[in-house]
């Protein structure tokens, strides 16, 4: 008999390099064009991590569509006519600032070496310390002051964290977008961009949804895309990466309605990373100090990754910044009719640029998110007395309903018609589920590689299933096994990886 097994959430105490050996190892993530050395910050998903991020995305998109009868989707371009990033400011103004070292010839982002002296001051036990810097490097980026950002790294003594050098050359800002050549036939003509946010393909799309769909105030416009940022830093795995994957959702309303939905908003998307999995005392709100011009207010949800609590979704309420914008440059206007009553005038609220609440998530670092808390090891017990044993069991806790695969099927042996009854059961489930059968080694082995990838369902074909139509059903995270007919196979696995079940807590 198995005894309890001793768990430990491991997300606090396994270091990230532990998770992505665990990735590569198990197909979730590879490192692009891993064969010549890789493409930093780029990130190929393999068999297991396909599936695992498709299901988040596809939870994420019937979360914002299929449950809000006024939220619609859409599926824009990347590229963008270039004036588009004209209007959003992410021409003038998507910069990070950066300075290289002379010696390594390694570039840094400017301010996050001064944070990094920063958090140093506090973990030393001088936060006042810290806290100054942090302010002083806020107002030399307020007032575009890059002289001062270089002074600061010389006062503060800040050298090369490689080589510990401190010949830096200037500050510089550096765009963050990517460009291409937009004209095959005109050299002249101006490069298009990689876009660096989902968003703006919504936005620019506004009037085209509101009337095709015949939306009325308050909807949404969710999208799932690629977007790219020429991240100076790219580290943390998929944390940061060049190339990345945006769940966002741009949520209309009328002006001086949106602190309600923007509270209605941050709740739910909360909700929402609790219900697949996400544990509450993970997740935090941390309200931006700064906001940006056109903001009133900004709050990203954060989660305690294994190297601390840091974003994984923002949300933003953006005035009627974007359209206006847009209104502007392209001539265009992006007015709605709201034939609505106002109440204190008995009038129609009439004709206006309506204001945004934006949720905003990374599809990539939910990905993170989710295998770094499904990342389980544990040390079991079996046996009693002198017989006792232990060993240690690593798997990934995933919620079913984002597990890449749903169940395995075992045959016990290859032969005696168990195979052929394996085949038979993953036949009558495979509009279902996804589903794999594995004949090769000890069940225990093949067990043990199921946990690996999360599976939460193993059923074994033995001797009785030829007799009787049974099999047992092996559960993941109790490691229990249960004798069923295989004609309730369908309701109880239907039943554990149904979206329906985390949909009931949103
Ligand atoms: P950060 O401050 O970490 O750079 P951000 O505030 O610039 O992020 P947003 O512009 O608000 O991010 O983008 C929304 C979401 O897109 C983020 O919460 C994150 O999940 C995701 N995201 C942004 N940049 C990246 C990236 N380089 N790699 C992976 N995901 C990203």
């Amino acid at each position: 008999m198995s005894k309890p097994a001793t768990t430990s959430p491991s997300a606090e105490n396994t270091q990230l390099k532990d998770i992505v050996a665990h990735a590569k190892e198990y197909g979730f993530v590879f490192q692009s064009s891993e064969i010549y050395d890789g493409l930093a910050a780029v990130y190929d998903y393999g068999p297991n991590g396909v599936e695992l991020k498709n299901n988040l995305k596809r939870l994420w998109w019937e979360a914002m569509t299929q449950l809000h009868g006024n939220v619609v989707g859409i599926d824009a371009a990347i590229f963008m006519e270039p004036r588009t990033w004209e209007a959003s400011g992410h021409v003038a103004g998507f910069n990070d600032p950066l300075i290289d070292n002379l010696d390594s010839k390694k570039r840094y982002r400017a301010d996050v070496l001064i944070e990094e002296k920063a958090a140093e001051y506090e973990k030393a036990g001088d936060p006042a310390r810290g806290a100054a810097l942090t302010a002083e490097l806020g107002r030399l980026l307020t007032e575009n002051d890059l002289a001062g950002v270089k002074q600061l790294i010389l006062d503060e003594k800040i050298t090369d964290p490689l080589s510990g050098s401190s010949k830096w050359t200037d500050v510089r800002q550096f765009n963050l977008m990517f460009s291409t050549q937009g004209s095959a036939v005109d050299s002249d003509a101006p490069p298009v961009y990689l876009r660096p946010e989902t968003a703006q393909g919504i936005f620019v799309n506004f009037l085209n949804v509101q009337k095709s769909a015949r939306m009325k105030i308050p909807f949404g416009i969710a999208q799932i895309g690629k977007a790219f940022r020429n991240e100076i830093v790219a580290r943390q795995f998929i944390f940061r990466m060049r190339e990345f994957e945006q769940m966002e959702m741009q949520f209309f309303v009328r002006p001086g309605t949106e602190g309600e939905w923007y509270d209605n908003w941050k709740a739910a998307r909360r909700r929402f990373h609790e219900a697949i999995g996400l544990p509450a005392e993970k997740l935090r709100f941390h309200d931006h100090d700064k906001l940006a011009h056109y903001a009133k207010a900004a709050v990203d949800i954060e989660f305690e990754f294994p190297f601390g609590f840091k974003e994984i979704e923002g949300i933003h309420s953006r005035s009627d910044f974007d359209l206006t914008q847009h209104q502007n440059l392209s001539r265009k206007k992006q007015q709605y009719f709201d034939n609505d009553l106002d109440p204190a005038t008995g009038k129609p609220y009439g004709n206006y640029v309506p204001y945004v609440v934006e949720t905003s998530v990374g599809a990539d670092r939910l990905f993170l998110a989710t295998i770094c808390q499904a990342f389980q090891e544990e040390t079991i017990t079996e046996g009693e007395g002198e017989a006792q044993t232990t060993k240690q069991r690593t798997f990934l806790k995933l919620h079913p309903a984002v597990a890449p695969i749903k169940a395995a099927i075992f045959p016990l042996v290859r032969k005696d018609g168990m195979p052929e009854k394996a085949q038979e059961i993953f036949d009558s489930l495979r509009f279902d589920f996804r589903l794999v059968i594995e004949d090769k080694d000890a069940i225990g082995k093949r067990y043990t590689r199921q946990d690996l990838i999360g599976t939460p369902f193993c059923i074994v074909v033995d001797g009785q299933t030829l007799e009787d139509d049974t099999v047992t059903v092996r559960d993941r995270d109790t490691r229990e096994q249960t004798r069923m007919p295989i004609s309730a196979l369908r309701a109880y696995i239907g039943e554990a990886v149904s979206f329906r079940r985390v949909f009931e807590k949103l």
